[in-house]
């Protein structure tokens, strides 16, 4: 992937206004993608770096395109989460899975990660050292992904990217430049759920950070 830019840096230097590349380069491109993530999970099974390891059942390192222009990033995962090893599937994911097909995507199309790899136990929020921790491996996932919005679901995601206390009705709808990224803050589905309310909310958010990474 790291030669790919490099290639493509180097001939856009050159003064080529446009460069196709082929499906090779893109099957290889995604396998890299792939391997990465692969490794990526295998360290996050055995990460004993914060106290979280200790009642997990399994790490859950998120799923999704790897070519995604939008991440979809909570906190850490439940009891759902902990039992199938993957993101969003208990009934807050239901939701969030309900709304992006709401805005005529599939959930499919976007990556789903959490800061935290690992459940929290009761499902406490997870506190900023674990978050700390953690989020050397979410760094490397936007990295290899390579997203434009990463649309932060809920104030402890937001804590976990600006390293302050965020507040999430009054700031959610911000956009903030992250490291050339754009994020989008906005309300966790599981707080949704609680304040069915904000459910035309949380569905405008998602709508609105897919289109600021799909332009029509
Ligand atoms: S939460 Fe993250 S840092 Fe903590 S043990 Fe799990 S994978 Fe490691």
């Amino acid at each position: 992937m790291e030669n790919l830019r490099k290639h493509v840096k180097i001939l856009m230097d050159l003064g080529f206004d446009y460069i196709l590349v082929s499906e090779d380069m893109y099957e290889m491109d995604l396998k890299e993608k792939e391997k990465i993530m692969s490794e990526l999970n295998r360290q996050i099974q055995e990460c004993k770096k914060c106290d979280l390891y200790e009642n997990r059942t399994q790490a859950v390192l998120g799923e999704g395109n790897l070519n995604a222009k939008v991440m979809f990033i909570g906190e850490a995962p439940g009891g759902d989460e902990d039992k199938q090893g993957r993101p969003f599937v208990g009934r807050a994911g239901k939701l969030l899975t309900k709304l992006i097909e709401k805005s005529g995507y599939k959930r499919t199309d976007f990556y789903i990660a959490n800061i935290c790899k690992c459940r929290p136990p009761g499902n406490r929020t997870p506190t900023p050292w674990e978050m700390e921790q953690c989020f050397p491996y979410l760094k490397k996932q936007i990295e290899v992904i390579d997203p434009k919005v990463l649309c932060l679901l809920g104030a402890t995601a937001g804590r976990a990217f600006l390293n302050r206390n965020v507040a999430i009705t009054k700031e959610r709808g911000s956009l903030i430049n992250w490291e050339g990224r754009i994020l989008y803050l906005t309300y966790h589905p599981a707080y949704v759920l609680r304040n069915p309310n904000a459910e035309k909310v949380l569905e405008e958010d998602i709508r609105k950070s897919i289109e600021i990474a799909y332009p029509s």
